[in-house]
């Protein structure tokens, strides 16, 4: 494919190229994110109220804050050699389609059988759970990348895994469902009878299909009062854009490889762990005045935290079990619309990544969902493959920015993160290929009424 001077279409790692210690972003923060609070107390979290919920290394690792370097167990390296390093592509087809001088790189995280990034961080929580000699773990799952992803770690090492689904995506992709019962999970749609906080959302929102919050809430429920059960969480904690760090060192080091950097980079945000963690070394330069690239979080227009949210202390879950967190927030109470893109669908975001918002290092936009999906059958079309659509969201803002730069002839490099494939979310193409597709977007009143819910936080 390339030609003399070139990049290759794919430059990947050799093994000893690869990454041995996950990096720690909050190091080369001046102004380090705010502390998590106890949700009982609004007092900073101790380790030991932490470690209920969560396995003690997990813990160790979410309030490190210091620690530059965390090296990567010996075990979890060789997990991730099954399926890493993952690609660095040079998007020539694309460039060539939408005639642009931009030169347009993506890292593909699609190649595994959970089709995620999600997978990163799944396998070390259930090395450290197992390392805890714990039975399980429970979790949340929005769009079933994550539960699909933690099924797969824990059938490796031996753990019981239960995961609370979203019950919009449980209905909208059983396979998925089906994907995790073959790994050995069990799976159960949220909200359901048998929590608490399941019953209480059941009661106050009959017949809601729904929302991360609302399931994280179980989860944590359920590890409470099993045990030898911790829960873990697939998203925006410290930890998990900790692990999720290996993508933008692998990006890093095949950049260096081909003498390249990026100008700017591109990824979708949910509860932002992808994004922190491909940005996390480009982000640690910009840091210490190294360089000036720029970052762009997309999210959708139907859940726009970043772009429309209060920078606040809020709860993590619905059912204010979890710590608080200081994040860019739409209100815990906030359910978005039924959209298709279920792991885009969290209130929040990550304390660090709404830090580094808020310190202006770091920009935020807002796409609309029938715009995503033409850009993710453009891509499909263009480049051969089928993107999940979440990751369509970073590849519409990515295409917008190379026809920024043809309109202004500028010849900018651009990295963008495919964070995974859509092979079970066909049910969302189709809707987009009937054309009975629509795109909701929450009035500044249907805000400001979830904003009321915020807590005091003095
Ligand atoms: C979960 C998921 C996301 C969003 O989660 P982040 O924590 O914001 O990265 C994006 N893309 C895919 C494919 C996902 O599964």
């Amino acid at each position: 494919m390339a030609e003399k001077g070139e990049v290759p279409y794919k430059t990947y790692l050799e093994e000893n190229e690869l990454p041995s210690a996950w990096y720690n972003i909050r190091a080369d923060m001046k102004k380090k994110p705010e502390p998590l609070l106890d949700p009982a107390t609004f007092k900073p979290v101790t380790a030991e109220a932490l470690e209920h919920v969560f396995c003690k290394e997990l813990v160790r690792q979410e309030l490190d804050d210091t620690t530059r370097f965390i090296p990567i167990p010996e075990e979890v390296q060789k997990f991730y050699r099954m399926f890493r390093p993952s690609p660095l592509v040079r998007a020539y087809f694309l460039e060539k389609a939408l005639d642009t001088p931009a030169k347009i790189y993506y890292k593909f995280e699609g190649n595994n059988t959970s089709g995620s990034h999600k997978l990163n961080s799944a396998v070390a929580q259930a090395y450290y759970a197992k390392q805890q000699g714990l039975r399980g773990v429970t979790t949340e799952t929005g769009a079933g990348q994550w539960g699909t992803a933690l099924s797969m770690a824990c059938a490796f090492y031996g753990l019981d895994c239960n995961v609370f689904m979203v019950k919009c995506s449980y209905e909208q992709k059983p396979f998925r469902r089906e994907v995790m019962r073959t790994y050995g999970a069990s799976v159960t749609p949220s909200p359901s009878m048998e929590t608490e906080a399941g019953r209480r959302i059941n009661a106050a929102h009959p017949g809601t299909t729904g929302s991360l919050g609302c399931a994280i809430s179980e989860a944590v429920e359920a590890a409470l009062s099993r045990d030898g059960y911790r829960y873990v969480l697939g998203s925006v904690l410290a930890q998990v854009l900790l692990h999720q760090s290996i993508i933008g060192l692998e990006a890093k080091t095949a950049f260096d490889k081909i003498s390249e950097k990026p100008d700017v980079v591109i990824g979708c945000a949910g509860g932002g762990s992808n994004l922190g963690g491909l940005i996390a070394p480009f982000m640690g330069e910009k840091l210490r005045g190294e360089s000036d690239c720029r970052f762009i979080a997309v999210e959708p227009a139907s859940c726009p935290s970043l772009t429309r949210g209060r920078y606040a202390y809020d709860f993590c879950d619905t059912g204010k079990v979890c710590p608080l967190q200081k994040m860019y927030t739409l209100g815990h109470d906030f359910i978005p619309s039924a959209s298709h893109a279920g792991g885009l669908r969290y209130h929040g975001m990550s304390a660090i990544l709404s830090e580094l918002y808020d310190q202006k290092m770091m920009e935020a936009v807002a796409v609309e969902q029938t715009d995503v999906f033409a850009a993710a059958e453009n891509f499909a079309r263009i480049e051969g493959i089928l993107p999940a659509p979440e990751s369509s969201h970073a590849i519409k803002a990515a295409i917008d920015e190379a026809l920024l730069c043809k309109a202004q002839g500028r010849r900018e490099t651009i990295l963008f993160g495919l964070t995974g494939t859509g092979y079970f979310d066909m049910t969302a193409y189709a809707k987009y290929n009937d054309a009975q597709m629509s795109d909701t977007v929450p009035t500044d009143a249907d805000l400001e009424a979830s904003f009321a819910s915020l807590p005091e936080v003095r």
